[in-house]
This record gives C-alpha cells, structure tokens and sequence, in this order.
C-alpha cells in the first residue's frame, strides 16, 4: 500500500464535496498529488460516496497509468493530470457540477467580481474557457479538457484565481491541498450564487472597484497578509 496519506486527504475532500452540497449521486471528483514521487491519487470512476474508503482511491502516474488500486480511476482523470503538469504549484484538483458555477458555465460567462467574498479569494473574475471544437470533443475530450483550461491561464496565476468554469460544461477548482481545493469550490459556488443574485437585482451592476478586490485579496494572500493566525512565523 502507497501513499496513505494523500489517499485519506483525497477520500476526505471527496466527501467533503457532498458535505459541501456541492455533488448528487456520483458525479464529481477530487485528487491530490505527491510532487515528489509524482504520483496522483483521486476517486474511482462512478463508485458512490456512501462507503467509499481511502483504499478505494486511485494512484496514477503523470501520464495516467495506473500504480496501485482494483478500480478505474474517474474518467476525469486526464483533466486533472493536465492541470497538474502544467500548475506545478497545484496541489489538489475537483470538479463538481455544482448548481450556481454551473449555470455561469452554462451560459459562458465569467463570474464577474462584484464583491469582497468574491475578492478574497480570486484575484478578478473567474474565467471561461471557450467551447472545446468537434475534433477536441471526439479525441481525448478529458484531455482536451485540460488543455482549453490551460489555454485559458495563459497569463493568470492558477494559485490567484483557483477555479475556472468550462464552458457548456461546469467548473474546476484547486489548491494546494486537496482541501484546499474542496474549499475553494465551495466559495466558488456561493460566490456564483451571491453573483447571480446581484445581477438580478441589478442587472447593471458594475464590478467592484479594483482598489478594493485588491484590498481584500492581498489582506489574505500578499506578502503582508494580514489575515488569520500567524503560525510558527513565516507565512505563505
Ligand atoms: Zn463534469
């Protein structure tokens, strides 16, 4: 047995995802990986959540070949693994078709920025993809995935706006941890609904103004952040 621990970590933001409300029955899925061995635990394809156990999950290598488990890995998986290759930083991958993320999806629009909730944790909007072509769609569509998600980031952070909504489609989330990442899809998904809500109040409502997403995102993620705890010191 390899990798107890990213497996339980991996079970853990898998249940987290339904703990959240963010999946029904057994869509979604989460993963984790060790950079060093690179190797890539995430959940079995179509096993319900209902005594799914950390042995159950999958550890496959960067390139999608499967090192331990009896199960399929999520048909997801070369998503992730693109998004792994390319994000070294990234820790922790999901994807949930939760309701709110998935209607900006649906519709290919950005979740505009219009509060500080929204701030705190991306640094602008989420972004879209665009619409993956027929040619993309009939070979390696999970893997082409990937690649209109990276296609996207060119020029972005992944670790400043960690999440993205595909478009027709829904969204992915990550972070450090898989955690990490369960968390941020999470605020994703009610930073969709509150979006939602704003513009059918004010269907012209303008985004928040910049100096005070900065405010809010660099008091939680830059270099004098002053949110939260200090621990041991040093913060990242
Ligand atoms: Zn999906």
């Amino acid at each position: 047995m390899m990798l107890e621990n990213l497996k339980k970590e991996v079970w853990r933001a898998n249940l987290d995802l339904v703990r959240y409300g963010l999946v029904i029955l057994t869509f979604g899925n989460a993963s984790g990986i060790n950079r060093k061995k690179g190797l890539v635990a995430i959940k079995p394809s179509g096993v319900s959540y209902d005594g799914m156990k950390p042995s159950d999950m999958v550890v496959v290598d960067l390139n999608g070949k499967v090192a331990e488990g009896t199960l399929n890995p999520s048909s997801d998986t070369p998503t992730h693994l693109a998004l792994y290759r390319m994000f070294p930083r990234v820790g922790g991958i999901v994807h949930a078709h939760s309701e709110y993320a998935t209607m900006f999806a649906q519709a290919a629009k950005e979740i505009p920025c219009l509060g500080t909730t929204h701030a705190d944790h991306f640094h602008g909007p989420v972004p879209v993809t665009r619409f993956l072509t027929k040619r993309e769609v009939e070979t390696d569509y999970e893997g082409n995935t990937g690649r209109v998600i990276i296609e996207r980031f060119a020029g972005l952070d992944p670790l400043e706006t960690p999440a993205v909504l595909v478009a027709g489609h829904g969204p992915f989330a990550w972070g450090r941890t898989p955690a990490e990442a369960a968390q941020n899809a999470l605020v994703l998904e009610r930073t969709a609904k509150a979006a939602l809500g704003t513009l059918t109040l004010d269907p012209g409502r303008r985004r928040l103004p910049d100096y005070i997403l900065e405010k809010h995102f660099q008091r939680k993620h830059g270099p004098h952040a002053t949110y939260g705890q200090k621990k041991g010191g040093a913060k990242k």
